[in-house]
């Protein structure tokens, strides 16, 4: 039997690394450690009933966009919505990538705008953060103007460092893309309802910037696979031409408006994660021999001093998953811990601490 083999681009590929074992506490994910309330759940379940299960769902995601927008006071016309933020960053690759066209990112981040990028035929250039994971605004503006890429990826909260990019790096960004243009600057704000500030006020129709959201985390809604993207109402509507007809369904958009009926109790979920991840950063800094980055997230990134990755083995071992970075160029002997509820931080904590002092003694 011989079975057709990939596109030849495709082969040094490998998927996505993030392990899901069975544990008791699950710190990996950056997921919201609460489940969403149960009067969202109902409503959302009663309203489903009459939903014309025989129908295609609408096709434009009205009402939600229009609730969307309302809440991020800009126009419907700028909102695009897809099956979590990772399709968001797809269609706009497929749309404004492709070959012959690069995308430029900021390593350590979020290893799917390059993933997807190579998946879309974008070539890759890679830009370099400083030593605590910022972005110098003069060395990317010289990037931008050698390399002239199609796509430039921030990431704000970035993921796994935390680093909150300021409003002055992304203005500054956005002057790079218009000087040595036509370019599109990509803000993913997947976590940025726990920073102080959204690169969302900077959206305008003639501006070539998009900003990435999801309700994965801070609407507790991961299984949902919804995210949404705020851009130049130009741009919306070439991401309409290019995703599939129909790919959001009927059920994910009432999910979506439904939701924001909530917004109440996700703000104080998001204020007590910002708190237990203020108290969680401030007990791991306690701990000799570890150097903890600070976040603007809902995860704490960390660098010990000895070999990290047999350190997130005896986590593992003690019921512990957290998200091993240890072995990625930039990122040695680093983990990242999700802010959970303070009972599994503190369980986190405990096993931490044991598994730091043997790693030493072990040294
Ligand atoms: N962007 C970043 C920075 C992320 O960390 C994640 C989730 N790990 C995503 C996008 C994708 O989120 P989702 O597709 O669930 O919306």
């Amino acid at each position: 039997m011989s079975l057709p083999t990939p596109r030849s681009d495709l082969t040094e590929l490998s998927g996505y690394h993030s392990p899901q074992l069975d544990v008791e506490v699950r710190l990996n994910t950056n997921e919201s450690p609460y489940a969403p309330p149960p009067e969202f759940v109902a409503s959302w379940l009663d309203q489903l009933r009459d939903v014309p299960l025989h129908r295609y769902p609408d096709r434009g995601a009205v009402e939600l966009r229009g609730a969307l927008a309302a809440r991020a006071a800009q126009p419907a016309e700028r909102l695009f919505c897809a099956n979590g933020s990772n399709e968001v960053l797809q269609t706009l690759l497929l749309t404004y990538g492709g070959a012959g066209r690069s995308a430029l990112v900021f390593e350590p981040t979020y290893a799917l705008h390059s993933h997807i990028a190579r998946i879309t035929g974008t070539r890759v250039v890679v830009g370099d953060r400083t030593d605590d994971f910022a972005i110098s605004p003069t060395e990317a503006g010289v990037l931008i103007g050698a390399e002239r890429p199609a796509v430039v990826f921030l990431c704000s909260p970035n993921n796994p460092t935390g680093t909150v990019d300021p409003r002055a790096t992304v203005e500054s960004l956005l002057s790079s893309v218009l000087d040595h243009g036509p370019g599109l600057l990509v803000v993913d704000e997947a976590y940025g309802e726990f920073a102080d500030w959204s690169a969302v006020e900077l959206v305008a129709d003639d501006v070539p910037l998009v900003v990435v959201r999801t309700y994965s985390k801070v609407w507790s809604l991961a299984a949902l696979r919804l995210g949404f993207g705020v851009g130049p109402a130009a741009v919306v509507a070439e991401l309409e031409k290019v995703v599939l007809p129909y790919h959001l369904s009927a059920a994910t958009q009432l999910a979506g408006i439904t939701a924001l009926r909530f917004d109440q109790q996700m703000r104080g979920r998001v204020d007590a994660l910002v708190s237990e991840r203020h108290r969680l950063s401030a007990e791991l800094a306690r701990i000799p021999g570890l150097l903890v980055y600070p976040s603007g997230a809902n995860f704490v990134l960390l660098r010990f001093e000895g070999d990290g990755h047999a350190l997130w083995e005896r986590l593992v071992g003690a019921g512990v998953l957290v998200r091993d970075f240890s072995r990625w160029p930039r990122l040695e002997n680093c983990l990242r811990i999700t802010v959970g509820t303070a009972d599994e931080d503190d369980r986190l904590l405990a096993v931490l601490r044991e598994a730091v002092t043997k790693e030493q003694q072990r040294a």
